[in-house]
């Protein structure tokens, strides 16, 4: 065995070895190193011990513990002075579970094996022993991970069912690995996961979302979700989704909602640097559809599902604990996934107020991304069609105009100054309605004109310098054949 183990890590392991105790890595590391993958400089590594925590703590002084199940974290500096962290965990069984969550109680082990036989799958099941040189000496592999790896097998350590039934996260760890590492289930494991499935109602939403995140992030994103549906357990996750299963939609769409939705997830992970916001809302962008869908004599409308469907993913996203910067990203993007764009019918300004509602050019990046992503998930996709690429020509071309008040050459305390106006909202009135004119003529943008503006501007009510505020995108949308109802102005 070709394995060198890192020269900190082996230190760590020496450290509690010279003071008598047993030391093995184990977890990820050892899994992915048993697969021929190098480790990663930032990898977590695992390693269990039959010292105590506090024995532990006592070993390497700077080391945290701060959850009551037995793992210390032991920070150690690499050769590049970066923090490698390095999971100590005491050897341990755990107790009852009564909440299909935590076990009750920690009860500390005595033996590698007892550690070994805790753990969620075979191949995660592993220990490597090393000798003070960092060569592994010897594999503990009492559950035959290694054959497991060699076939890429996911199967449980123990009976399915019942390991399930402590801890319904390794359902879903169950297809994060499988996902990952591109494994398949072992059938046994795989009954056991459906018939367990309505356990993940048990975990939190911020453990099931920082598993769904690996899942999505992965290059295999798209079969990951297919899985996470042939398991059951989406409909624990985003039963939204499912809403699209047999929504059928016109031609020339081929697939119903859910297969457009994760084949659109499938382009995005595709391309590079594909963002969790991308593929959030790549996945999300027609959650809307099933909820709008009406069915004509000539066709199937789904109009105003990128409002509903915005609207939508935020409550998902909210449910699911993600950041408020991730589920604004995604609800932008969703709700104007449908603008309109084409050459030469669509002007300067209506790109710019584009660019404002989305807040910003790096937004619309990722806008862009989702559209291409879209359009690549339907029968007839075109790589990058002409007007696609005109239309980042054209937010090219726009990029350096004005679209927020703070990049007028006029601000809040020269509009009181100029009108001998107070602090107060029609600072704000104004400052907008001077930002809606520039962005149909940014060239404008000069103090002695906007001061001039100001000042005419200020003979119109409150109420008539809100109408002026911007108008709302009609160049981008009343030319949309799919839009003709009204709801989706906001
Ligand atoms: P990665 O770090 O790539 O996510 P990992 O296998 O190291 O994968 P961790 O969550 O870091 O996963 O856990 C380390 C080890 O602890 C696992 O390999 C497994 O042996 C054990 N483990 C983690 N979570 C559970 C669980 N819910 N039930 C049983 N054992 C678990
Ligand atoms: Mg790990």
């Amino acid at each position: 065995m070709k394995i060198k183990i890192p020269e900190k890590i082996t230190e760590v392991v020496n450290a509690l070895k010279q003071a008598n105790f047993e030391a093995y890595l184990v977890g990820g590391v050892v899994r992915d190193l048993l697969r021929g993958m190098p480790p990663e400089p930032l990898d977590n590594w695992d390693l269990t011990t039959n010292a105590t925590p506090e024995q532990i703590q006592k070993i390497f002084p700077e080391s945290f513990y701060e959850n009551k199940f037995g793992t210390v974290t032991v920070v150690v500096k690499n050769k590049n002075d970066k923090n490698l962290l390095i999971e100590a965990t005491t050897y341990r069984i755990e107790g009852k579970y009564s909440d299909k969550r935590r076990p009750d109680e920690v009860k500390f082990a005595k033996t590698i094996f007892e550690d070994l036989s805790r753990r969620d799958f075979t191949i995660n099941a592993i220990a490597l022993d090393i000798d003070n040189q960092g060569k592994v000496k010897k594999i503990i592999d009492p559950h035959n991970g290694q054959v497991d790896i060699k076939n890429k097998i996911i199967r449980t350590v123990g009976e399915p069912i019942e390991r399930f039934n402590e801890d319904a996260l390794r359902l879903l760890r169950a297809v994060r690995f499988a996902v990952v590492l591109n494994f398949k289930i072992e059938k046994k494991t795989f009954e056991a996961i459906k018939k367990a499935a309505f356990n993940l109602t048990k975990i939190s939403a911020e453990r099931i979302r920082d598993d769904f995140i690996k899942i999505i992030m992965s290059p295999r994103a798209a079969e990951g979700i297919f899985l996470l549906e042939d398991t059951g357990l989406l409909e624990y996750i985003i039963p939204e989704l499912r809403e699209g299963i047999n929504c059928i939609q016109s031609p020339p769409h081929r697939y119903d909602v859910f297969k457009h939705s994760v084949l659109a997830l499938k382009k995005a992970s595709e391309m590079e640097n594909a963002t969790l916001v991308v593929r959030l809302a790549a996945l999300l962008h027609d959650i809307g559809k099933p909820r709008t869908k009406k069915v004509t004599p000539e066709r199937i409308t789904f109009y105003g599902h990128q409002v509903i469907g915005a609207e939508m993913a935020r409550d998902i996203l909210r449910r699911l604990k993600f950041s408020n910067e991730v589920i604004e990203g995604v609800y932008k993007i969703i709700i104007n996934h449908m603008f309109f764009y084409d050459v030469g019918k669509v002007t300067e300004s209506a790109v710019r107020r584009l660019i404002m509602k989305m807040g910003g050019l790096s937004r619309m990046k990722d806008l862009v991304a989702v559209r291409i992503a879209d359009r690549k998930a339907t029968p007839v996709p075109k790589e990058k069609p002409y007007k696609l690429r005109h239309f980042e020509y054209m937010i090219e071309k726009v990029s350096a105009d004005p679209i927020h008040v703070t990049q007028l050459d006029i601000n809040g305390n020269e509009i009181m100054d100029l009108l001998k106006i107070q602090p107060g909202p029609r600072v704000g009135l104004i400052l907008n309605a001077l930002l809606a004119e520039i962005l149909d003529n940014p060239q404008n943008n000069k103090k002695e004109i906007l001061k001039r503006r100001a000042i005419e501007l200020h003979q119109l009510s409150d109420e008539q310098l809100k109408q002026r505020r911007y108008r709302i995108d009609r160049e981008i949308y009343e030319r949309d054949q799919h839009f003709k109802e009204k709801h989706w102005i906001k």
